[in-house]
This record gives C-alpha cells, structure tokens and sequence, in this order.
C-alpha cells in the first residue's frame, strides 16, 4: 500500500476536489438550506463501503461529498439565519488545508517558530483592539469559546487561589462562588462544574428586559454570598448573547468586580466582533477592564470552524494555571524568551489554529473585516425593520443583527412559533430557531453570513409571511 499515492494521483484528486469544493461554494444557495433527517438511511450511506480494504479513491472523495452535500444544514448558505455558523472565508478554507498539509505541531515553540509567532501576533493585535496594556497581553488559541471559557474559570481559580493548582478545590479551605448573566452561554455553567467548583456554585443573575445582566442583582448576590459564608471570586459578563445578542452592562459589572476583587472575564465569542466596526465598538465600552476574554474567530469572523482565543492582560497567569515540565518536549528554544503552547492551554498537541484568521485578515485587512461587520449590522437593521412593516413585534433588543420575533397576536399560542419554523425548516428554503425571550416563545433570526444580503432577507420575511398564512389555514 502506497501511503503516499503517486504524483500522478495526487495531481489528479486535488483537481477534482478542487472541482468539487468550488462548485459547492459557488452554488451553496441551490441547495435545500436543511436536509431531510432519515437517520437509517443516512447510517446506510455511511456504512455503504466496507472498509476492510478501502475503494477507489475517487470513488471514496465522491461518497464523502455527496453524502455532506446531501445531509447537512448548510450553513455556509445565504439563507441560514441560524446560530453563530458562518460561511467560512476563502482564504480559512484555504488555510485548512495548508495546515493539515503542513501539519504543524503547535504544541512546542521551536517546532513552529514562524506559527507561533502568528498566533502570537494575533494574540497581541486582537488584545490591543479590544483595549489591553500592550505589555501585559497574552493569551492562547482554542479549540472553542467553550474551551476558552473553561480556560478562563481554571485562570480565575489559580488567581485568586494559589494553592488550588497543587492542593485542588478540596485545600482551599473556602466556598468559592462565580456569577453569570441568566442569559449566558451554557458552557460557561459547564466549566464551573468541570473544574469541581459543581453547578451550585455558578450564579445566574436575572437580567433586565433588554436581557441584560442587573448589575444592582449581582451588587446583591454577592453581599449575600459573602455574608453566607462563600468566596465570591468570579464573574462573566456576555457580550452578545447567544440566544437575543444582548450586551450586559460591563462598565458597571467591572466597578463591582473591582470593588469585590474578582476576576472579571467577558464572554464575547460572538460580539468581539463589533470592536472591528468603528460605528459599533462603542457597545464593548469597558471590555479593556476585563482580565481575561474569549473571542471566536469562527463566529463572526468567519473563520472556518475550531477558531477561538482567550486573551488575558495577567500575562503570568496561563503559565501559573498550565505548565507542567515534561522531559520529551523539545528544549531547543529553552534559552529563548518564547512560550511553548502546551504550557499555556488546556491541548498539549494542538493544530495551528490562528493561521485561518490570520490569512483571512492578510487577504481582507482588519479594516475590510470592519466593513464586513458594519454591512451585516446594516442587513440585520433592515431585517428588523422589514419584520416590523409585515407586522412582526420585537422581543428582544440589541444593535447586533439578531432579531428575537412573534406575532404578538400569537404571543400566548403555545406552539405557534415551533410550527411557523417547522414549515419554515420544510420547505428547505431558510433556517431559523425558536428562542424564548421574557416568558415568549419567539423565533429567532441571526445574520450570520458575510453572503446574505437585502435581497435574502425579503425572500426570508416572505417565507415567514406565507407559513404564518399556513398555520392561520390549519387552525381554521
Ligand atoms: C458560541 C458561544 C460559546 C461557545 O463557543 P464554541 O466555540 O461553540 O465552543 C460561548 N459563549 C458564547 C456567547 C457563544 O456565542
């Protein structure tokens, strides 16, 4: 068996993927947005070829791309107003597969200089825009916004606990508490209980009606914590919700943070983003006051998938929560001042991330990137608007392109936005969700692609309109 194939081979798959993957990038708004979900006729595709001795390698690329062609919700289509899943950018699928050709361990410095010092330069170019000491940044690459939030509890534990990292939780001798909005990502409530500080030591605070964090609630949460004996040591603020996009008020949860001494980390996987649009930066007021942050570039950014990063202005804290010394890492950098990855994250052997960022910013600039963020802010106003015209109330309330919407009519009919989306979903022709928003069930539509534009959006609210007709139909 030739691992390597042939030149002759390999010349020949390359084009015709190429083929392929140009073909499903040019003409993705052809297909169904949303695949039918037979799932014992999907195992049957997937379970088609036995692979006891492998098929034609043609054969094999063509099989792998039918059967994502076939079965995805295709969010890199201009008609998926969906969660945070973006169309990647060119140049990230470019970067991909120069990453797995390359395949550079990003796990010791020396192995990876010039990849490292990407990640590096990203890491300080995204701090200084978000507002750190240009002298204190640091930060790492992670798989997720998931991953960088549990990254950020475990720094916050070894900051204001320097003992947790040799004796754990059971040797701090206190009850440690942390705080989030009630609108946080869940991840976040996740990474408490991973890290063994448990789910009844993350506090979500109630949020106002424009899902906000109430920072006079956490004033109160944490008197209270304090006076029943528990160590308040933490609190996460959401830039950008993932359910309505609302901002909490940083600038006021950072005078109680300071205050009360805790580590404040800001959530803005997704809303990081808008520090990119000069029009828009204005709402992450205060997001310089964080110690620590964790950013998507996968999310707004459009960065192929696996593309966070946790940024940090304590920059000995990663090494006090992560170093380990291990004898078979490289040392041939040990009398360099540079930072082996491994020693800064919770992956030891990890891919080279930063390079879909950074090729897509080496391609677009920061500053097409800004106009990129400020056009999607401008569909998402003109969705709000067009929902509105057609009758459509909002529910919630942010400047970012997420609307949160209902018939208000309908506001009290149990089901009523479930089945609008369904139909919606049926037709294959957009992808949209339901999100409750104060108590309403509401269906939620985000502009998360740099592809949609006003012509989408009327397409998507007559959609609506037809499904809302349809459902009136039935229950008539
Ligand atoms: C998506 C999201 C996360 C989780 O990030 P992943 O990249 O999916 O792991 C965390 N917080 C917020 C606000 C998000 O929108």
């Amino acid at each position: 068996m030739n691992f390597n194939l042939t030149p002759k081979e390999r010349q020949e798959l390359w084009s015709q993927l190429l083929l392929q993957l140009e073909n499903y990038y040019a003409h993705t708004s052809e297909l169904p947005v949303s695949p039918q979900l037979d799932r014992e006729k999907i195992i049957a595709l997937v379970e088609k070829h036995s692979l006891s001795q492998g098929i034609a390698h043609q054969q094999a690329i063509n099989h792998v791309v039918e059967g994502l062609a076939q079965y995805a919700v295709h969010t890199p289509h201009p008609m998926y107003f969906g969660l945070f899943n973006p169309r990647s950018t060119f140049p990230g699928i470019l970067a991909d597969a120069i990453t797995a050709t390359f395949n550079p361990q990003m796990a010791a410095w020396s192995h990876n200089p010039f990849a490292n010092e990407v990640e590096n330069f990203l890491v300080r170019e995204l701090g200084e825009k978000f507002g750190f000491p240009k002298e204190k940044i640091d930060g790492v690459f992670a798989g997720g916004g998931a991953e960088a939030n549990l990254t950020a509890v475990l720094c916050a534990l070894n900051h204001q606990f320097p003992e947790y990292a040799n004796t754990g939780l059971a040797g701090i001798g206190k009850k440690p508490v942390m705080y989030c909005s009630a609108e946080s990502h869940h991840s976040v409530i996740r990474a408490g209980r991973i890290c063994g500080l448990g789910l009844d030591a993350v506090r979500p605070i109630p949020v106002d009606d424009k899902q906000r964090m109430q920072p006079g609630r956490l004033a109160q949460q944490i008197d209270k914590d304090l006076s029943d004996g528990y160590f308040p040591f933490m609190a996460i603020a959401t830039a950008g919700a993932t359910g309505t996009g609302a901002i909490d008020p940083i600038p006021e949860i950072a005078n109680l943070t300071e205050r009360y001494g805790l580590w404040l980390h800001v959530d803005a996987a997704y809303g990081g983003a808008v520090i990119l649009d000069e029009e828009k930066k204005h709402l992450l007021q205060g997001i310089d006051r964080a110690h620590s942050i964790t950013f998507d570039a996968h999310k707004w950014l459009s960065a192929p998938m696996g593309a966070a990063m946790f940024l940090t202005r304590e920059p000995e804290i990663l090494s006090r929560s992560f170093r380990i010394t291990a004898d078979y890492m490289p040392k041939e950098a040990q009398s360099m001042p540079v930072t082996d990855p491994f020693t800064h994250s919770i992956q030891w052997s990890r891919r080279f991330t930063g390079l879909k960022l950074y090729l897509s910013v080496l391609f677009f600039g920061w500053e097409g990137y800004g106009q990129m963020i400020n056009r999607q802010n401008q569909i998402g106003d003109f969705l709000k608007e067009e929902l509105r015209k057609n009758g459509w109330k909002m529910y919630n309330d942010t400047e970012l392109p997420i609307a949160c919407f209902m018939d208000p009519r309908y506001q009290q009919t149990a089901g009523f936005a479930r089945a609008v989306c369904d139909k919606v979903l049926q037709s294959g022709k957009a992808w949209i969700s339901v999100y409750p928003v104060g108590g309403v069930e509401t269906l939620r539509a985000c502009i998360t692609n740099y592809a949609s534009g006003e012509e989408e959006i009327l397409k998507l609210v007559t959609l609506l309109n037809a499904c809302h007709r349809e459902y009136q139909k039935s229950m008539s």
